[in-house]
């Protein structure tokens, strides 16, 4: 069997959606902590995100599948605790994209995702899910989410 490298976990993690953001990989996430290859099987380490938002056995399975046909194991790990300041350009990018505002630690308002204004405030504490709140734009007057920072 050929040899897997680096790269191709990697590539192939990136095609592993988040179960509520399909928009986003696990790699966009940050939750992919580290990839090991040896003897042709791959471990890889991820980090959970939420803990409102589990959902880690349809991720396990997810990650098996497209890492097949290599034979590959998946590990939770928690020595370090996921913060949203793991998430990728690229999956802040996407974030707005969906219409979700992403983490922000600037202490700024949240800019909305729909029109860039910062004239928006919080609705709610608790959105659809555990890890997003609920926000208003007062400038486009739409409604919009936001995840949590962490
Ligand atoms: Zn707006």
């Amino acid at each position: 069997m050929a040899v897997v490298t680096q790269a191709e976990v990697w590539e192939k993690l990136g095609t592993v959606p988040d179960p509520e953001l399909p928009d986003l990989s696990i790699v966009d996430l940050g939750m992919v902590d580290h990839v090991a290859i040896e003897n042709g099987m791959v471990h890889v380490e991820l980090m959970p995100t939420f803990v409102g938002c589990p959902a880690l056995h349809w991720i396990q399975d997810k990650v098996e599948r497209a890492l097949a046909p290599f034979p590959a194991t998946v590990e939770f790990v928690y020595h370090t605790p996921w913060t949203t300041d793991r998430i990728s350009p690229q999956g802040r990018e996407r974030l707005t994209a969906w219409g979700v505002a992403p983490p922000n630690r600037s202490g700024q308002p949240l800019a909305c995702p729909l029109c860039g204004s910062d004239q928006t405030h919080r609705t709610s504490e608790f959105g659809p899910s555990l890890c997003r709140s609920i926000y208003y734009c007062d400038s486009c007057q739409q409604p919009f989410e936001a995840w949590k920072t962490l």
